[in-house]
């Protein structure tokens, strides 16, 4: 059994053979109570709506329920339901694998931002929010992959939107660092205390796992987040204050141009 210590001296070169083995057959145990754990998470999480449709189905055959529109929608919408869940995890599994393929190239991440804002604009008028972007002019390019990244921004928004009541404000701006852009999404909603926070990014965490159906996550999307934010050269942060709100902060690395030189003003010399 790998997964088992071994008592021998701490000392001398058996010794530090025995150190080296006991710390792979921690990390061997500790990887295997996390796979079971993470299997466990995904059978009840598919459970749930096998179980409702099972219950609607099962409502028809026993002459309970009618199989009509309604019905139909409901069961529609579980089947949905599980097929995001699916597809979340196939891609959550993939980004932890390394395996996720990134398109590297100098982009703007304004004009992603601008597009995903664009897009997130009429669920945010729906529930009265206001969405706005506030970027300075000339940001420099970073290194990164457009559809990764606008995929981020638009997850960021979207738990933004779910988690901000009516009324509230919502604004994404950016800044230039040194060697990297920090982006912020910015809500006013009801904001994550402080004993959630470290947990946040790690799959299947929600803060109330009972509201989780109406406003539409299975607690996935934030791992994939900081996945593709840290595949791409980034790190993802955030502030809350419950009851005030809450900021997201990522950043992308900047593009720079291998052996360019350099060119100096002449008031710099
Ligand atoms: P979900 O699919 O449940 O939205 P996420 O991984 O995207 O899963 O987010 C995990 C949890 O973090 C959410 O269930 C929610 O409780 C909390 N959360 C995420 N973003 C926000 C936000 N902007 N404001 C308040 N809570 C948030």
């Amino acid at each position: 059994n790998l997964t088992q210590r071994v008592d021998i001296p701490r000392h001398g070169e058996i010794g530090e053979l025995a150190h080296a083995f006991n710390s792979m057959a921690e990390t061997l145990s500790r990887n295997e109570s996390l796979r079971q754990t993470m299997v466990s998470d995904i059978a009840h999480e598919l459970r749930t709506p096998l179980t409702n449709i099972r219950g609607y189905l099962e409502g028809i055959q026993d002459g309970v329920l009618e199989p009509d529109r309604e019905i139909i929608d409901l069961v529609y919408e579980e089947a949905i339901w599980l097929n995001r869940i699916i597809t979340d995890l196939q891609e959550l599994v993939l980004a932890e694998a390394g395996q996720l393929r990134f398109i590297f190239q100098e982009i703007h991440v304004d004009d992603i931002i601008e597009s995903a804002v664009a897009m997130y604009q009429p669920r945010a008028r729906n529930r009265q929010i206001t969405l706005t972007s506030d970027l300075p002019y000339k940001l420099p390019y970073v290194y990164a992959d457009p559809k990764r990244t606008g995929q981020v921004i638009r997850n960021l928004l979207s738990n933004a939107v779910k988690y901000t009541p009516p009324g509230g404000k919502i604004t994404v701006t950016a800044a230039a660092h040194l060697n990297h852009i920090e982006v912020r999404v910015s809500d006013t909603g009801n904001g994550i205390s402080e004993e959630h926070i470290p947990f946040i990014f790690e799959r299947f965490y929600r803060v109330d796992p009972s509201r989780s159906r109406d406003t539409g996550g299975a607690g996935l999307g934030l791992a994939i987040v900081k996945q593709l934010v840290e595949a791409q050269g980034g790190q993802i942060r955030l502030h809350s204050e419950v009851g005030k709100g809450t900021t997201f902060v990522f950043s992308v690395p900047i593009y720079r141009r291998e052996h360019e030189p350099v060119t100096l003003d002449a008031d710099d010399i």
